[in-house]
């Protein structure tokens, strides 16, 4: 099925030279690359009814690949873009001739790189440079299922742009204004607006001297000391399309797809699928298409680069998301209406499975093939089911000592109805999973994390390090927001993800010191207000700590604020704010009496604790790293330590 359409949809943009209308010039505006440096976009004025067209040439000394755009006009200055994650090392645009109008993108390259791997795909009259590295060359593995934020975890890759480029982006904001600019539905007219919205941000950043939290992770020097900045592009993948297959929802764009764990949501029953770093075309946002007699799917922009899918469905565990080769297309495939689809046309022969615990907590599973693998990942609370479709039959002994002595022994491999293979790892509820692919699509890494499990501590262990009293306390701590819910978000980064991360060190700390600690939730999950207040009040714990990040629309704003709202949590408020003011130097904004949901329903003595301004670029460039963190951590921890050290034994 995905072979077919993807054929279709290919046939659809492959390049192929065009009779020119001679009296039209085309602008070239804009020129950008996705992260995995696989995508270059050049986007161009020319309208759906004009034609572009593209030469192809080779030069040597050094061996470089030029195209020439022919009746095009280069709007910007001559730019130079070098690439991090490519074979294709560098590219130039600029204005070759005037007499004809020639604009030339000239294409150096790794010499292991070739020529031909270079495809030219025009749509709509933007083209788009796709470089297939069949040398697995590099070993960049693009995300293509996310659970994990932490940055340890996902491969940062970055766009470069030299600091002239940058000069030059002002002229192009108001070079956008100008009557050239393309009808508002032209579908591209939407990746130009991103990606401009990106540069715009890089300008105003660096016009501002200022460094934001999404930018600038470093800068380096290059050659004839022209500094180089690199900064994030945050979309890669477009999608201008959604059908539905034989019961399938097939979505297909240009760029690499990413998908988000599915969140299941009742009344309706549906499943929500987020795919981060992605941008719907207008044309097809919100419109709801029919899966079977019971059952829609809906597409829409959840976040400026979030794109979200709602199937409305009562069989939600049959979806799972199958991806295609090259990452640009994906079906939401139901187990059920699998039968008769043909996913590929090759096989691919598993030739590798590693196991690699990487420490007590995280293990990465390595997956290669001999060939191109169609694949889904899907994760239920307790196990992660890879189905490999193309793959013939692994030996099944070589199999189990792969994941011999692992933390991931229990794992199975079994054959699909049809064809391919299905591996089942066994996880925890709070495991997260992330899983990675290789640019050719032959190896696939999937690193799975599992927290320890927080244990009663037996009487028969040490207690001594914290007071008697304390022992058989409860502590709950609430990280906020979460899964769907993202909390504040300012410059890509989410609150959800720092409460988090707070959260779980705090628990261990205070884990390490003996004392019983509960979360109302240990990943990105989605859990209610009412569920978070249901879940404490059954544990009956002696504190109850919600963890936030704050946010205003005023920038200039930053500081630490600590929310009570029943007498009850007067005291733990008064304590945990001293510590946190004590270990963190930012603005002491006090204490609030506020009736938050979850500090009002709680029977424990609650607080919610906002430890620092989202908003503010200086805060949010600390509350981003491990030492601000830490230090939170400890300081929420030795507060919740003395405040109980004062409570009377339960
Ligand atoms: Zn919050």
């Amino acid at each position: 099925m995905i072979r077919k359409l993807l054929i279709f949809i290919l046939s659809g943009i492959l390049f192929c030279a065009n009779v020119v209308n001679a009296e039209e010039i085309v602008k070239i505006n804009n020129v950008n690359f996705d992260n995995s440096d696989s995508v270059i976009f050049i986007g161009t004025s020319a309208g759906a009814s004009s034609s572009l067209e593209i030469q192809k040439g080779k030069l040597s000394n050094p061996d470089r690949i030029f195209l020439d755009i022919k009746n095009a006009v280069y709007t910007q200055n001559k730019s130079n873009f070098i690439l991090k994650n490519s074979l294709i090392k560098e590219f130039k645009i600029g204005q070759f001739s005037t007499n004809p109008n020639i604009v030339r993108i000239v294409i150096y390259y790794d010499p292991s790189f070739k020529p031909e791997d270079l495809k030219v795909l025009k749509h709509n009259n933007n083209i788009f440079l796709k470089i297939n590295n069949e040398t697995p060359k590099q070993d960049y593995m693009t995300s293509i299922y996310d659970e994990l934020k932490d940055s340890n975890s996902k491969v940062d890759a970055t766009l470069s742009i030299n600091a002239d480029s940058i000069n030059k982006m002002q002229e192009t904001q108001t070079a956008v204004k100008l009557p050239i600019e393309p009808p508002e539905d032209d579908i591209f007219n939407e990746i130009n607006k991103a990606f401009n919205e990106t540069t715009s941000q890089i300008y105003l950043e660096t016009n501002a001297a200022k460094v934001g939290a999404n930018f600038t992770p470093s800068q380096s020097v290059r050659g004839n000391n022209e500094p180089f900045k690199e900064y994030k592009l945050r979309s890669k993948y477009y999608v201008d399309k959604i059908n539905i297959k034989n019961g399938n929802i097939l979505i297909s764009g240009v760029g690499i797809v990413n998908v988000k764990r599915f969140i299941y949501l009742a009344n309706p029953n549906r499943i929500v699928i987020d795919l981060p770093d992605t941008i719907v075309a207008q044309n097809i946002r919100n419109s709801e298409l029919k899966i079977s007699e019971t059952e829609k799917v809906k597409i829409g922009q959840f976040e400026p680069t979030t794109a979200r899918i709602v199937i409305t469905t009562d069989s939600y565990e049959k979806y799972r998301p199958i991806y295609s080769f090259d990452l640009q297309g994906l079906l939401i495939a139901n187990d059920e209406r699998m039968d008769n689809i043909k996913l590929s046309n090759n096989s691919a022969d598993i030739t590798r499975i590693k196991v690699i615990p990487l420490n007590s907590i995280t293990d990465n599973v390595l997956i290669n093939f001999s060939d191109k693998i169609v694949h889904s990942i899907k994760r239920d609370s307790n196990k992660l089911e890879l189905n490999l479709y193309n793959a013939s039959a692994f030996d099944v002994i070589a199999f189990k000592n792969a994941f011999k002595s692992t933390s991931l022994e229990t794992s199975r491999m079994e054959k699909l109805p049809y064809q391919g293979i299905k591996i089942t790892i066994p996880i925890k509820p709070s495991s997260t999973v992330d899983c990675y692919e290789n640019i050719n699509a032959t190896q696939l890494k999937i690193t799975i994390k599992t927290p320890k499990p927080i244990e009663h501590k037996s009487k028969a262990q040490p207690q001594a390090i914290v007071p008697a009293n304390i022992s058989g306390m409860i502590v709950i701590l609430d990280p906020g927001h979460g899964g769907a819910d993202t909390g504040a978000l300012r410059a890509g980064q989410a609150e959800k993800d720092i409460t988090l991360d707070i959260a779980k060190k705090t628990a261990s700390i205070l884990i390490n010191k003996g004392i019983h600690v509960e979360m109302t939730r240990w990943n990105d999950s989605t859990v209610t207000l009412q569920d978070r207040v249901e879940f404490a009040n059954l544990k009956n714990p002696a504190v109850y700590v919600s963890i936030h990040i704050n946010s205003s629309v005023k920038p200039e704003i930053n500081g630490i604020e600590t929310h009570y709202y029943r007498e009850s949590g007067y005291e733990v408020a008064k304590v945990l704010h001293k510590s946190i003011m004590a270990n963190i130097d930012s603005v002491n904004r006090g204490l609030f009496k506020s009736k938050f949901y979850v500090i009002n329903h709680t029977e424990a003595p609650s607080v919610l604790l906002e430890l620092g301004f989202l908003s503010n670029d200086k805060e949010r460039n600390e509350l981003l790293t491990e030492e601000r963190k830490n230090k939170s951590a400890q300081a929420i921890a030795d507060g919740i330590i003395n405040y109980l050290k004062t409570q009377p034994k339960r």
